[in-house]
């Protein structure tokens, strides 16, 4: 899951994107509403997280260009306490939901997961294809009898693959998935991944599609 959070406040930039890398997200930061619209035109996020009083552009401007832009990125907004007429209006702009400040990291985590349940049409907490059940809270994985928790790596490249079962991801789908702008991705991180997975669940539960790339069963 790739996120895009727009924070002009370093020390809460700094803390958040942290707290979404330990949880597993590929965090892209950018401090202003310029650069926002720029990376939004050139890469396509799971999420954003906006705060709406930046410089230059605010966080209102962002919104209408995605929206404009026929972008459907969820946007969770951060707000101010006080500021009952942003968050309406943000909402009324197309924003999924929002967050006041100061908040608690574990509240910010939550209302993601559940804003990227609702845009992917699906109520229920637990990714599934009818064979792999996948629980974004917990990050555990079962597949014909074995439960599992994976590490955070892991769980990234199946939280991909099952958000579109019967899909085939290629290695850079998934790098652009699992690592934001500043990681380094090793050559071989995406096998690697795959091996890693496959020792503890069986080979089949990631099937190979020569020379395309990767996927999961579609739901039966
Ligand atoms: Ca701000």
């Amino acid at each position: 899951m790739r996120v895009l959070l727009v924070e002009d406040d370093r020390m809460i930039a700094a803390a958040t994107e942290q707290a979404l890398r330990d949880a597993t997200y590929a965090v892209d930061c950018v401090g202003d509403g310029g650069s926002a619209q720029l990376a939004v035109n050139t890469q396509q996020y799971d999420l954003v997280l906006l705060d709406l009083g930046l410089p230059r552009l605010d966080g209102f401007h962002v919104l209408r260009h995605l929206r404009d832009n026929k972008i459907d990125t969820p946007v969770l907004i951060v707000t101010a306490r006080d500021a009952l007429e942003d968050r309406i209006r943000g909402l009324d702009a197309g924003a999924d939901d929002y967050i006041i400040k100061p908040f608690e990291m574990d509240e910010l985590l939550a209302r993601m997961r559940a804003v990227l349940r609702r845009h992917g049409g699906s109520g229920s907490p637990v990714l599934s294809n009818g064979e792999i059940g996948l629980d974004p809270a917990s990050r555990e994985m079962n597949f014909e009898g074995v439960a599992q928790r994976l590490s955070a790596r892991e769980f990234s490249l199946m939280q991909s693959l099952m958000l579109r079962p019967g899909a085939i991801l290629s290695r850079q789908d998934l790098e652009d998935r699992i690592y934001g702008w500043n990681e380094e991705v090793e050559s071989n991180a995406v096998e690697y991944l795959i091996h890693s997975i496959r020792k503890k669940f069986g080979n089949h539960i990631i099937k190979n599609v020569r020379g395309l790339g990767w996927m999961v069963s579609k739901e039966k």
